[in-house]
């Protein structure tokens, strides 16, 4: 037989049955009275779980997709940006910036920890002419949650919109669109939503559509001003991923029907069982607790053993995928997601799996350790 397949990465995630279910069924049109009321009701649905009272579209490309529309629709070249960056993820804002003509200003901070919101002060104090900035809520190469609402505090005092790449954290981590004074906050389907890949979600407030309407880029598909023009009549300007919109109804009733509140502390559980297993096995963990992501944790591999040898046995032998090191952290480090749907039990395969592989790869482990770690996280828990 071939392995069952556990995936831990970070996109595309498990998507429940009943999502798959919902995304079986014939074909109907998207300029219909039908698709209209499904249309509105995912925008209501997506307000919630997004805490923003802004435009919401939903359109479909991939999570990268929706950071061009954000690029595209709100710089003019010439006019200066800041990107943010701590990892893999926050370098995308740099290259898009650069390709729509934006002065860049690049601030990069360490790898495995937090952008420093006071820095972040200190450069909107000295570029008073910065128009946006933007930033990532959960950098997923890493493992770290970047503090967003302080972000917003310090942003908003400034004319400069902010930005923010959420596509591994909205649905699993709390994001306080309109409270924190994000401008333009973009998601995708196949992280924490609990979705196949294929859509992306993105907001737009009052100030971010003042910035758009004088903005003349370009840009085609990914046009804002003509999306909202259909959105008027809960349309879209080009054929929608139909059957996608379906399931994304279907998996944010799930979400809803479970509680925001209870979602958000599930993640923060799953996250904790991981740390203390890696700690209970002696392995490094990347990011430290104060800013370790709910959704995704990275962990070193122990000396002398690569982290793609300890994924590759966890493949082969196992079914279990995890992801691997980006960049500078290739071999080095492994990420376990642990977003969307997934519970308790997936997190004790992982770790039982990870038991072995480290065991195969010839490092000392005492079997059994990192589980009871995971299982007294989940027995002090919430039920
Ligand atoms: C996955 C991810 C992306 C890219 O999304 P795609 O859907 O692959 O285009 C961007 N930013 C972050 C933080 C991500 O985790």
């Amino acid at each position: 037989m071939q392995n069952k397949e556990y995936l831990m990465i970070p996109g595309p995630t498990p998507v429940p049955q009943n999502v798959l279910n919902a995304m079986s069924h014939p074909m109907f049109g998207h300029r219909t009275p039908r698709f209209a009321e499904m249309h509105k009701d995912i925008i209501s649905k997506l307000q919630k779980v997004l805490q923003t009272r802004d435009d919401i579209f939903i359109l479909t490309s991939s999570g990268t997709g929706g950071m061009e529309a954000a690029a595209a629709n709100t710089i003019t070249p010439g006019d200066k940006i800041l990107t943010l960056v701590c990892g893999k993820f926050g370098e995308r804002w740099s290259e898009l910036g650069r390709r729509y003509g934006a002065e860049v200003i690049e601030e990069n901070f360490t790898w495995g920890k937090p952008v420093n919101t006071d820095r972040v002060k200190e450069l909107l104090n000295q570029h008073t002419d910065i128009k946006a900035v933007f930033a990532t809520l959960n950098e997923t190469s890493t493992g770290v949650i970047n503090d967003i609402e302080t972000l917003g505090s310090i942003i908003s005092d400034t004319p400069a919109l902010l930005v923010v790449d959420a596509i591994s954290g909205a649905g699993g981590i709390e994001v306080k669109t309109s409270d924190w004074n994000i401008d333009i906050l973009v998601t995708g389907s196949q992280k924490a939503m609990m979705m196949p890949p294929g859509l992306a979600v993105i907001t737009v407030s009052q100030d971010a559509w003042k910035v758009i309407e004088k903005n003349n880029s370009p840009c085609y598909y990914f046009d804002l001003l003509k999306a909202r023009k259909s959105s008027e009549k809960y349309n879209t300007p080009y054929t929608p991923a139909i059957s996608l919109f379906v399931g994304l109804n279907a998996a944010l009733d799930m979400l809803l029907e479970e509680g925001m509140n209870n979602v958000y502390t599930r993640h923060k559980v799953l996250r904790d069982a991981v740390r203390e297993a890696a700690n209970a096995l002696g392995l490094q963990l990347m990011a430290a607790a104060e800013y370790a992501s709910p959704t995704i944790t990275s962990i070193y591999a122990p000396s002398g053993i690569g982290a793609d040898d300890i994924r590759s046995t966890l493949k082969q032998e196992f079914g279990i995928s995890f992801a691997g090191g980006q960049a500078q952290l290739k071999n080095k480090i492994f990420r376990i997601a642990h977003m969307g749907y997934t519970g308790k039990m997936d997190i004790i395969t992982a770790i039982s799996g990870l038991e072995m592989a480290l065991s195969r790869a010839g490092y000392p482990v005492e079997l059994g350790l990192g589980i009871q770690a995971a299982e007294k996280v989940f027995l002090r828990g919430q039920k």
